[in-house]
C-alpha cells in the first residue's frame, strides 16, 4: 500500500492518523504549523517533536512527492518556472509571478488536461492523471521554500481543468483556507474554469462565492468558442450565460472573462461586440491576454493595434477591461503554454 501524502490530509484526518499510532493529538497540531506556517520541506526540520515521531512520520507518510528537474526564470525577473516530477514519472509545472509585493503561485491541477482547448499547449499531449490536493500543496510549498518568501496568492491556472478534478481541487481551497493550514484569504485565490457548468455552481455555493471564479471565454459567439474549447460543445454559451447568470444573481459574486486574443480567430470587431454585450449582462470583468505562441500550432498574436481596438469597444460599452502582459512568454510559461513534455 502506498504511503498517505502529509499534505494530503486535513486536520482530523491527521489526528486519526497519528491517533492510530498512538501519539497524542496535539501533536498533529504541531506538524501541520511546522508544513504550513514554517514552510518545513524535511520531518526533521520539525523542531518540537520527539525522534520517534520524525522516524514514525518517515517511516508511514510522504511529506514531498515532487522532485524538482529545473527552475527558468524570465528576463524580465518576473517569473519562475518550475518543472517536477511526480513518483510515478509525469512532469508538472507551477510558476511563480513576482509583482511588486505580490508573489503569485500559478498551481496545476491535473498533469495534462482532457478539455483540449485549440491554442494551448497543456492539452496537446497525452492525459497523465488528477494531481492530489497534497500535490497541489506541495507545488505552492516547494516555490515559496526556493525563493525564501512567503506566498500571497495562489492562482489554479496551470495544467488541467480545476473543476475536471473536483474533490481534490476543494480539498485543496480547504487546505488553503484552513486556520489550522496555509489560512490564506479567498480573495487572495483565484480558480478558473473552461466552462464545466454543473460545477460551476456547486464550486461557487461551497466556496460561499469567495473564492474568485475565473472564465476562460475566448469567444462570446457560440461556434467560435467551439472550435477554441471543445466543452463548449457540451456546455455552450446559452448554458454557461445561465449559469453565471445565476452566479451573478442569486450569489451576487463578480465574473473574470478570460480572453486569449488570436490575430484572424476572435479578435474581430463583431467578437469585441458580443463579448461587450455578454460581458455587460453578466457585469464581468476582462481581461484580454494577448495570444502566445506555441509551436503546435501557426496561430499569431494580434498587432498592438489590434488588440487597442478590441480593448476600445469593451471599454466603450463600459466593460472593466485589463490588457494582460504576458509574463513569462520567453520561458514557455505564459498563459496556454504548459505542456506536460519536453522535447
Ligand atoms: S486552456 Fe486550460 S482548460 Fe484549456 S486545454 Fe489548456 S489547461 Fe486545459
Amino acid at each position: 500500500m502506498t504511503k498517505p501524502h502529509l499534505r494530503d490530509l486535513t486536520k482530523s484526518e491527521l489526528e486519526s492518523l497519528i491517533l492510530s499510532w498512538k501519539v497524542p493529538r496535539y501533536r498533529a497540531d504541531q506538524i501541520l504549523q511546522w508544513i504550513y506556517q514554517k514552510n518545513a520541506m524535511a520531518v526533521e526540520d520539525m523542531q518540537n517533536l520527539p525522534h520517534e515521531l520524525h522516524a514514525l512520520l518517515n517511516q508511514k507518510t510522504d511529506l514531498n512527492r515532487l522532485t524538482l528537474i529545473s527552475m527558468m526564470q524570465s528576463a524580465n525577473g518576473e517569473s519562475i518556472k518550475f518543472l517536477t516530477k511526480t513518483p510515478d514519472g509525469h512532469l508538472c509545472e507551477t510558476v511563480l509571478i513576482t509583482q511588486q509585493k505580490r508573489r503569485t503561485v500559478c498551481i496545476s491541477t491535473q498533469l495534462g488536461c482532457r478539455i483540449r482547448c485549440i491554442f494551448c499547449a497543456s492539452g496537446k499531449g497525452k492525459f497523465g492523471r488528477n494531481l492530489t490536493a497534497g500535490e497541489m500543496m506541495e507545488q505552492i510549498s516547494m516555490v515559496s521554500s526556493k525563493v525564501k518568501a512567503p506566498i500571497t496568492n495562489v492562482v489554479f491556472m496551470g495544467m488541467g481543468e480545476p473543476l475536471d478534478n473536483y474533490d481534490q481541487t476543494m480539498k485543496a481551497l480547504e487546505i488553503l483556507q484552513a486556520k489550522w493550514g496555509f489560512a490564506l484569504s479567498a480573495r487572495r485565490i483565484t480558480v478558473s474554469t473552461s466552462g464545466i457548468t454543473p460545477k460551476i455552481l456547486s464550486f461557487v455555493k461551497t466556496t460561499g462565492g469567495r473564492v474568485r471564479l475565473s472564465v476562460s471565454l475566448h469567444s462570446a459567439i457560440n461556434e467560435t468558442r467551439s472550435y477554441l474549447v471543445p466543452i463548449n460543445k457540451k456546455y455552450g454559451l446559452a448554458e454557461l450565460t445561465r449559469t453565471l447568470d445565476a452566479v451573478h444573481q442569486k450569489l451576487k459574486r463578480d465574473i473574470t472573462f478570460e480572453y486569449t486574443l488570436i490575430e484572424g480567430v476572435n479578435d474581430s470587431m463583431q467578437q469585441a461586440e458580443q463579448t461587450a454585450k455578454l460581458s455587460s449582462r453578466l457585469k464581468a470583468k476582462v481581461n484580454i491576454i494577448p495570444y502566445n505562441p506555441i509551436r503546435e500550432m501557426d496561430f499569431k498574436t494580434p498587432s498592438p493595434e489590434r488588440i487597442k481596438a478590441f480593448q476600445s469597444i469593451l471599454e466603450k460599452r463600459g466593460i472593466r477591461v485589463m490588457v494582460r502582459q504576458t509574463a513569462g512568454r520567453d520561458i514557455d510559461a505564459a498563459c496556454g503554454q504548459l505542456r506536460l513534455k519536453r522535447d
